[in-house]
């Protein structure tokens, strides 16, 4: 079996060989994103797969069904970039719908002490032999109001860790978990009671029609002066001339960005040598208070083993059996794992 592994980096090789030699698995990798001009290197391959920021759109799923591609395996848990609606009955979508919230959720809150404890800063200055604390205060998480928006496996790993720290949580999902709310250091609320009572908004729901810019100018209007916005999720979860502009106007006290919602033309590649195009972005990352890192949430050595084992095996069941439980499907007009093998 042949893949076409499409926005390779040199992280993802050892584990997709691994898993790809024991299970009769061969990658091509290309450094190139899959989208509409690019699509024909899928030319003579069983299927491709494909990460965060290619594109799966109708033309791109038209042309690989044309080349006889059966699968697209999605190598990671998002699925945002993929036109569902049309791949339904086309061509068969897995992913990777779990592989460690913990990288996840750990990322977020090693952004957020980061933020309040101003560890960016103090390594700048230490290594200039600058050790003046003036303009270092932070504060005590212990107490404070988090605010998490999905309490899925990512959002429920975030809350323990927080709870660890003694924060108080308040969270709203779509789909509540039975149980997750105790009546007292957990409440599930409205999204508007969450805005206006959390010290800190962390998003961790998925990107749908439902939640895009789910913090826009008017969410941010609702929120307490002084909000540190966390999005280690998706970026369009977040209109950013909304953010920059309640950063500007102090509303929002800090931002911890993992993901941004024009990141597909720069995360994961080196512009240091380049005069950055996106003013939005580059008036982000000159804000003291602003820490982006480029969607690397999920990037430690447990996830990329369970990354690769689970796609490749998601590839061989769908190359063998024509189903897999991680294959996604569009049926009853909503996207979800597939439960009975039958989205063909
Ligand atoms: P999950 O499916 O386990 O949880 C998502 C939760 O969001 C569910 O509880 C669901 O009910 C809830 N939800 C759905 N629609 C909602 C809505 N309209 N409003 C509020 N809540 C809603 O997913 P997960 O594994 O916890 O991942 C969450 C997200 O994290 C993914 O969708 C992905 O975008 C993102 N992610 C980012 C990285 C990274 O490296 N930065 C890595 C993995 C996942």
């Amino acid at each position: 079996m042949k893949i076409a592994f499409f926005d390779a980096k040199p992280y993802d090789k050892p584990s997709f060989d691994r898993y790809g030699k024991e299970n009769g698995i061969e990658f091509k990798y290309y450094e190139t994103k899959l989208n509409e001009d690019t699509v024909e290197l899928a030319s003579g391959y069983d299927g491709v797969c494909v990460f965060v920021n290619d594109t799966v759109n109708a033309n791109v799923i038209d042309r690989l069904c044309q080349l006889g591609i059966k699968v697209v395996a999605l190598r990671c848990a998002g699925f945002n970039n993929v036109d569902m609606k049309y791949a339904h009955g086309k061509i068969h979508i897995v992913r990777v719908p779990a592989y460690s919230p913990y990288a996840v959720a750990e990322h977020t809150m090693a952004l957020l002490l980061t933020s309040v404890r101003r560890i960016h800063k103090a390594y700048i200055r230490t290594r200039d032999f600058n050790f003046s604390l003036s303009g270092m205060t932070g504060f005590d998480l212990h107490g404070k109001t988090v605010g998490i928006v999905g309490t899925g496996k990512i959002g429920k790993v975030f809350m323990d860790i927080c709870r660890g720290f003694g924060m108080r949580v308040l969270a709203y999902d779509k789909f509540p978990t039975p149980g997750l709310d105790n009546g007292d250091t957990v409440k599930y609320v409205s999204v508007d009671y969450l805005l206006a009572n959390s010290d800190i908004i962390s998003l961790h729901c998925p990107l749908t029609e439902d939640t895009y810019h789910i913090i826009d100018e008017d969410a941010l209007n609702k929120c307490k002066k002084g909000v540190i916005i966390l999005n280690t999720s998706r970026g369009a979860l977040v209109d950013t001339e909304a953010l920059l502009s309640a950063i500007k106007s102090r509303k929002v006290g800090a931002a911890c960005l993992d993901v941004y919602e024009e990141e597909s033309d720069f995360f994961f590649e080196d512009f240091s040598g380049h005069i950055i195009e996106d003013d939005i972005l580059a008036r982000l990352i000159s804000m003291p208070n602003v820490i982006v890192t480029s969607h690397q949430a999920f990037l430690t050595e447990e996830a990329l083993m369970n990354i690769a084992e689970t796609t490749v095996k998601n590839i061989s069941d769908i190359l063998t059996k024509e189903q897999s439980p991680n294959e996604l499907c569009y049926r009853f007009g909503t996207t979800e794992d597939c439960k009975d093998g039958k989205c063909f």
